[in-house]
């Protein structure tokens, strides 16, 4: 397959985090010319038949998404998981305690917020979750803006929700090594996401390239929507320096917020191997009309 395939490998829907249905990303993909696209929602793969259904229905060619959170040296990370089964047990079991702790963590999220004057703020972000399972602070950042507390959610993440200011929950989520093996025991490919947006010093980020490889992960975001153009190169030679695939994908989450829209991003830089030349096999082909 080609290097120059429009593929966007990473987005949320309101089964976690985005405000469009499966459905509305879909024919969003479509219309903005994606030939290859996965839904990536947080912790849940609860829209994956969705999407698949959506995505056959317009011919496009999808691959099976979730977007893992990890803890990692105290650190969140990301890892995308691209290409699995959507049936596997021990995933589906794996993802279902990843979601755990995130009712009591919004709970005590909303009592810090009430603590500096928001009061409400729970039952405020509750009105903006379409999985009772996957409360997480977009919906928080959507509630403050809504009520007026900050013109965006930019600004409720300076402000808001982030380490040393109201509304931080630290939180553990899984282990790298157990989303990695979670992913690939299900017949799919682990990546790590958007590598340029953790502040991890050059020694740490190392030890994470270093860790994830070992665990048998195999490909990173190269080109992403939460990366500077500047970062490609960078990590475009980190996939080559460890022996990674490099994926491709916007991280839209809703068109009010998300600056990179689907299928709007440049091409992998050209020494890099795509990440859907190894999944080639993994690809749900949509039906072709007959010659
Ligand atoms: P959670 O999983 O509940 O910790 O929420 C993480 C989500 O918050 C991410 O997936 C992003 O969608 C969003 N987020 C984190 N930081 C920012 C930011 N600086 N600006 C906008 N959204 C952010
Ligand atoms: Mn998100
Ligand atoms: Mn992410
Ligand atoms: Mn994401």
């Amino acid at each position: 397959m080609t290097h120059l395939l429009n593929a966007d490998l990473h987005c949320h829907s309101v089964v976690s985090d985005g405000t469009l249905t499966p459905e509305a990303l879909a024919a969003r993909a479509h219309a903005n010319g994606v030939q290859l696209w996965s839904l990536t929602d947080h912790d849940e793969i609860g829209g994956q038949q969705r999407a698949i259904a959506a995505a056959h229905a317009l011919g496009l060619d999808y691959l099976t998404g979730v977007e893992i959170s990890v803890t990692f040296a105290d650190v969140t990370v990301h890892i995308v998981g691209l290409g699995f089964d959507a049936d596997d047990a021990a995933l589906a079991q794996g993802l279902l305690a990843t979601r755990g702790g995130r009712g009591e963590r919004a709970q005590e999220i909303a009592a810090q917020l009430a603590q500096a004057g928001i009061a409400g703020a729970y039952e405020g972000a509750l009105r903006y979750v379409g999985n009772p399972e996957l409360i997480s602070r977009t919906h928080f950042a959507r509630h403050l803006v809504d009520v007026g507390i900050c013109q965006d959610t930019s600004e409720v993440f300076r402000r808001f929700l982030v380490e040393g200011k109201p509304g931080y929950v630290p939180h553990r989520w899984a282990r790298l090594g157990d989303a990695v093996r979670w992913i690939r025991q299900a017949g799919g490919m682990a990546v790590i996401a958007h590598p340029g947006r953790y502040r991890f010093t050059p020694t740490e980020q190392y030890a994470l390239f270093s860790e994830f490889t070992q665990h048998g992960g195999q490909g990173v975001e190269v080109v992403t929507g939460s990366h500077l153009p500047s970062e490609y190169a960078t990590y475009a030679a980190m996939a080559q320096e460890f022996g990674l695939a490099a994926s491709r994908g916007s991280d839209f989450h809703s068109p009010d917020e998300s600056h990179t829209d689907l299928g709007q991003l440049p091409d992998l830089p050209g020494q890099v191997t795509p990440i859907w030349q190894w999944l080639e096999s993994r690809i749900l082909r949509a039906p072709r009309p007959a010659h």
